[in-house]
């Protein structure tokens, strides 16, 4: 009954394990959980008033496909305000999330068995969806001795004549590695004269914490030409529920493909999160951010200093983003039994790092209270220790 290509997709494994944990939670297991991508910070109030004065002005009906006029220039004001890059209001649309940018894109630019460029470890969707949309992964593996981030010779090495697309996420989700403008130009230089796309996914842009994010369509313009930027701000401003979502293109002619696709799937996202994803878009959010961010800093140096010092385990200190990528090889080089008997033993989840395509780590994401993550700690630990004795 099913298509071949439904039955070839995987299960998004964060939101596997997340859901698992939440069901051990709620039959009463003792379950700490670190294996949400999602920030434990409350959306902040300046956007939730921006949704009630919506529901309230009756803008409750269908908009425009892509998006109200207003988020529209909202997004064009902070692309050009914090990245420096001109869009005009039909060089953008908007998604029901980033997950679906990234779907409606892929729909509209991969060919069956066009190649795409994955540097691993990887977000978990990429492959999926490059796979369900006809496309053929390609990765390239990284570890944590170049800091989890390609070289120009891989990109290189990896484009044949098939490569129709490199996908980069600064900063990464699981590695929180952020590349920075000399290793984006290193890697703008080997796409010159290509007609390879790139799709940067700056998901977590607002959670960089050492040195400066900079927008991959920033470096040139021939990148500017080249790059759909993916954007959004379930991870800035803590709106995971609300499905918001962007895309910006300097090709009219594929950002008006995704507005067909969209006319015909899913229609304009949801009219409400257009209004409070202008509060979270145009500044008035900042105070909130900041203090994200703060938070964030803190539980990343005290799990990255608690880490390592376990016996057996090693960590990078994380430039953005809330992951850790933790290095498990002296311990075990079966990250899926590794996660799964450290769940059943600990009462501790974290994602195996197979799943992000590269073996012998796991995720830890410390979007969670501090003392949970050190008692979540001393967990692993234990654990660890018990492995190590076997
Ligand atoms: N990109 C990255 C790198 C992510 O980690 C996520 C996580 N959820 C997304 C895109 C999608 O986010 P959303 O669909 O909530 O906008
Ligand atoms: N992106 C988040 C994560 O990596 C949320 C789950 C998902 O969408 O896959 O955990």
């Amino acid at each position: 009954m099913l298509t071949n290509r439904i039955n070839a997709l995987s299960e998004s494994i964060t939101i596997a394990v997340s859901t698992l944990a939440q069901e051990l939670k709620a039959e009463g297991k003792d379950i700490l959980s670190f294996s949400a991508g999602e920030p434990d910070f409350d959306t902040p109030q300046v956007i939730k008033d921006a949704a009630i004065a919506a529901i309230n002005s009756g803008f409750t009906k269908y908009t425009a496909v892509d998006g109200i006029p207003s988020l529209k220039e909202a997004i064009a004001t902070k692309l050009k305000r914090d990245n420096n890059l001109e869009y005009a209001p039909n060089q953008i649309i908007t998604n029901n999330g980033a997950k679906h940018s990234l779907f409606n894109l892929f729909s509209a630019t991969i060919e069956d068995g066009a190649e795409v460029i994955i540097p691993a470890p990887y977000w978990v969707t990429y492959p999926e969806l490059v796979k369900y949309c006809g496309g053929k992964p390609v990765t390239i593996q990284t570890d944590d001795s170049s800091g989890f981030k390609i070289t120009p010779k891989q990109l290189q090495d990896a484009i044949t004549p098939q490569t129709k697309m490199l996908i980069l996420t600064t900063p990464s989700n699981p590695t929180g590695a952020v590349y920075s403008k000399a290793e984006l130009t290193a890697l703008a230089d080997v796409l010159k004269g290509t007609d390879i796309l790139v799709a940067s996914d700056e998901m977590y842009e607002k959670l960089t914490y050492e040195g400066e994010f900079t927008a991959t369509a920033s470096i040139s313009e021939d990148m500017f030409k080249r790059t759909i930027t993916i954007n959004g701000l379930s991870k800035s401003v803590a709106m995971t529920g609300w499905r918001f979502g962007y895309m910006a293109a300097y090709d009219t002619e594929l950002i008006k493909a995704t507005k067909k696709l969209q006319s015909q799937s899913t229609s304009n996202i949801n009219s409400i999160t257009q209004y409070a994803a202008i509060a979270g878009l145009d500044g008035s959010a900042d105070d909130d951010i900041a203090m994200m961010k703060k938070e964030f800093i803190k539980r990343r140096d005290e799990a990255v200093k608690l880490f390592n010092e376990i016996d057996g385990l090693s960590v990078l200190k994380p430039d953005g983003a809330f992951y850790l990528f933790v290095n498990i090889k002296e311990v075990s080089n079966d990250s899926l039994t590794f996660s799964q008997e450290l769940l059943k033993n600990k009462g501790v989840a974290v994602v195996p790092g197979v799943g992000f395509g590269s073996e012998g780590y796991f995720r830890f994401s410390f979007a969670t209270g501090i003392a949970t993550i050190r008692e979540g700690i001393k967990r692993i630990d234990d654990f660890v220790q018990e492995v190590k004795t076997k």
